[in-house]
Parts: structure tokens; sequence; C-alpha cells
């Protein structure tokens, strides 16, 4: 948190610049913009009461902007539920004046009117084929113990270690235009020229931030970015950052996010991205499924859950993305929906590098010190011998495809991480989520084949999915 400079002259009766409704990011956070001189109070009140703020609701102001008395702030929302529905009146006030506005705040239906497990849940398993499941599972178990010990140690020991936690070769790739530069082309921009307004996010590389920047495109004098504040900087975190920001440079196509430059004259070092205003698919699957009312932009008003149709506009433009890496001979290696972000109109770019597991812990298995591994995304050859490939990324991309039809469930979410290793390794296939035609299903299972040169190619899988765009399936839940 700023300080606010010495209040300067003239005197401003308090007003509200702004009040939008909430934003879905790490904390949802009800976005303000007041004036005022002297200094207005702030304070909110819910449907009508005062609100008593603590640690899960409470005032943030984020930035007071330079040479003037307007302040920007959020009321933080931390896990807000279907109780913090309602309207939310800010109320400001100093010796000239006041002012007040009304938002309304919609998180989610009431989680106990209705189950979303029960309609998405897969086939359920008989107890007497779960029985026979768990005794197979006892027998694999015992084998596969110390064939996965062995094999995990071996993981370890044979992965490159990059930067912020990513193992990846470096991918050969053409260098950019006017790379003669010893910063490798990257283009770098002011510190002074950056504004932060609030944190949307964080993950292993550090935290991240939504910004104002000043002079980036010759268009617009001012712009939304995202930046990506380096949590350490030693020096091989250094080198690391400029290796990645060279590579970030390299890689520009509409389903890949935007990467604007690095800043680097101070600390903390930043990344500058394009904004993405719906944040990672992955929360906006959870978000817009049959558990959370959405906000239909500007309206206030819930407009529903993803048809087949967004699903499948989403799943075409991630492979249009992976087209392109493929054709750059760059294996992602960390293909998922917490790794590809949502912008205005369901743009859907691919938007991470490997820089998210801190949030998303719980996706990654970590073997041995510091390697996180993503397995429920992995195939059996990337598992068992570590092998990375744009066969493998194929693999990840039909997950990604069911993560999309179950509304970001996570991958064998009702196994534990060794379980769902075997199983894999097993060759047992995700189940057809209950909302996936059957045309898409099989576009899965062509991922999904034990043999890297077997699984369909990323061009096809492209082109089907947009076929499927065009028309798509007619489909019907019989037991809906
Ligand atoms: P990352 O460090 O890339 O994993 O980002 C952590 C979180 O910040 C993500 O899960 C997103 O919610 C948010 N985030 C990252 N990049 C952007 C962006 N370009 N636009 C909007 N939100 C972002």
């Amino acid at each position: 948190r700023r300080r606010r400079p010495a209040a300067p002259c003239p005197a401003v009766p308090a007003v509200i610049l702004l009040l939008q409704e909430a934003i879905p990011q790490h904390f949802w956070c009800i976005p303000f913009s007041v004036d005022g001189n002297p200094a207005p109070s702030v304070r909110w009140l819910f449907n009508g009461s005062a609100l008593a703020e603590g640690p899960y609701i409470h005032t943030r102001i984020v930035e007071y902007e330079h040479n003037s008395t307007v302040l920007h702030g959020c009321l933080q929302l931390n896990r807000p539920t279907h109780v913090n529905n309602g309207n939310y009146t800010l109320l400001v006030r100093n010796a000239l004046g006041s002012a007040a506005r009304t938002v309304q705040g919609r998180f989610m239906d009431n989680p106990f009117s209705f189950n979303p497990e029960d309609s998405l849940q897969g086939p359920v398993e008989t107890p007497d084929e779960h029985a026979f499941g768990v005794s197979v599972a006892v027998a694999l178990a015992v084998c596969a113990c110390f064939f996965l010990s062995v094999t995990l140690i071996a993981l370890n020991k044979c992965g490159r270690r990059s930067k912020f936690g990513i193992n990846r070769k470096p991918p050969s790739l053409p260098r950019p235009q006017g790379c003669g530069s010893p910063s490798g082309g990257v283009h770098h921009v002011q510190r002074r020229d950056i504004v932060l307004k609030w944190e949307l996010g964080e993950g292993a590389f550090g935290k991240v931030f939504l910004a104002e920047c000043y002079n980036l495109l010759p268009e617009q004098e001012k712009m939304l970015v995202a930046v990506k504040a380096l949590k350490e900087a030693t020096e091989s975190a250094r080198l690391d950052f400029q290796r990645e920001a060279e590579l970030l440079t390299v890689l520009q196509h509409e389903h890949i996010v935007r990467f604007y430059g690095v800043c680097t004259d101070g600390e903390p070092l930043v990344m500058v991205f394009e904004y993405m205003k719906h944040g990672d698919l992955n929360r906006f699957l959870r978000s817009h499924g049959p558990d959370a009312k959405i906000l239909d932009e500007g309206k206030g008003q819930p407009c529903g859950q993803l048809t087949l149709s967004h699903m499948l506009q989403i799943a075409t433009q991630i492979a249009s993305g992976m087209v392109y890496l493929a054709s750059l001979h760059f294996v992602h290696r960390d293909l998922a929906t917490r790794n590809c972000l949502v912008g205005h109109d369901l743009v859907v770019k691919i938007g991470d590098f490997g820089m998210s597991r801190d949030i998303y812990s719980t996706d990654y298995y970590r073997v041995g010190g510091r390697t996180m591994l993503p397995i429920r995304w992995m195939p059996p050859e990337s598992i068992l011998y570590r092998k990375f490939t744009t066969e493998s990324d194929i693999w990840s991309f039909g997950v990604v495809l069911w993560e999309i039809f179950t509304y970001g469930k996570q991958p064998w979410y009702q196994l534990s991480n060794t379980e769902a290793i075997e199983c894999i390794t097993q060759g047992r296939e995700l189940e057809r989520p209950r909302t996936c035609p059957s045309e898409v299903y099989d576009i899965m299972q062509s991922c999904w084949q034990r043999e890297p040169q077997q699984r369909q190619g990323i061009r096809e899988l492209h082109s089907r999915l947009q076929a499927l765009v065009k028309t798509p399936p007619v489909y019907l839940d019989i037991l809906g």
C-alpha cells in the first residue's frame, strides 16, 4: 500500500468516480475510484446496513493517483459465497460533501439447493466394481510401488531445472527481428510508465498485478496490462528471467497471450502482458458451471452457464494456439486450463508457460525436492520416462478438453496422485463427461492413444473442432 502524498490544494468535495461489479480474481474485488480533498472517509452498506469489515471483507486502498487526490481501491472479498450476494453501497464523505453509489454483487447460487456433482459425474461404479477395483489396485500397488519409486527418483534426477520451477529444454525458435541488441529484442518499459492498480493473483513466479501502462502502444496513451513481478532476484533468477522474456518476445499469435516487454530499472523485475479480464480459464469454467451464477457484463444480470457452443469455441482457440506452438517445435509441457486466460468476448489464449504452480499446487505432484509434475495431464511416456514432445502436449490437450466439458474439474479428482499415476500408466481413460457429445469424446480419445505416434496431429484436431463449431452436434442429455 502506498502512502498518500501531502494533500494538495484545492479542496474537492467527496465524489465517487467509479464503482464496478465484482471482478473474480485471486480475491473478489469490487473496484472503486473516489476523489476528495480532504481525503474522504470510505464506508460500505450491505443490503442497506453497515457492512462490518474484517479479515474476509475489507476495503483496500490500492493506489493514490500521482499528483492528484484521486484514489483507487477495492472492496476485497475472500471466497464470497451465496451469503454475500446482495447490494453493496459505497459511501464517501468529507467536510465538503458526500456521495453514495450502489452495485450488485452476485457470487454464486446457494450451493445447498443444487448439487453439481450429481449432474457432472461420469458413470458411477457399483459397489462390486468398486471392491474389485480396490483389490486390483492393492495388488497393482504392491508391484507398482517399487517400480514407481525407482521411476520417480529417476524422473527427478534427469530433468533440467529452469528458473521459475519449469523444467523445459530450451526450444529452438526463430530469433525475433532486431535481436542484435543485448536484451535479445525484448522491449523495455520504464518503471514510471507503470501504475499498479491491484493484485490479480499469484504464481510460483511471483505476484501478478493489474496496472495501467503509459506509452506502450502508439495508438493509446495508457492501457490496462497485467504485470508479473519476479519474487526473488538472485543472479540465476535474473538470467532465467531474461531468457524467458526473450522466448516470450518470439511467441506472437492471436491465441497466445501478448507479451509487451520487461521493466528492469530497479526492483522487482517485472514482465508486462496483455490484461485478460476474466483471468485463468480453470477459474472461469468453474464460475460458469452449473453451480455459479454469472453476471452479464455491465448489466448485472445472470447469463447462465457455458453452452456446448461456448465450450467448442474455447477448445478451438486453444487448439489454434497449440498449432502455432507446434509449428515452432515448441513443447509446452504444462498445457492445462489453469495456464490459459480468458479475455473479453470469450477470447481464450494460452497464457502461461509453467509459472502457475503455487495456487494450483494440488494439480502437481512433487517429486523429490522442487520438481512439480502435472501428472494428471501427462501421458504414460512423460510419467514413466519424462519424455515431453509435441505428442505429449496433444495428450494434455485431450485432458484440457475434458476439463472444459466438466466445467473445470480436476482430472482424476477422485484419486490421489499415486493412484492417478497408476491409472494413467495402466491405460485407464478419463470418463466421458456427462455434458460431452460423443463427437467431442472421440476427439479426446484420439489424443489419448498410448503410442505417441498414433495420437492425432494438432492440425487435424483443430480442424475437427472448427468443423464442430460450425455445425455443433445435436446433443440430447437423455439423463438430464
Ligand atoms: P501466473 O503467475 O501466470 O500463474 O498467474 C497467477 C494468476 O494471475 C492467474 O491464475 C490469473 O488469475 C492471473 N493472471 C495472470 N496473468 C494474467 C493476465 N495476463 N491477465 C489477467 N490475469 C492474469
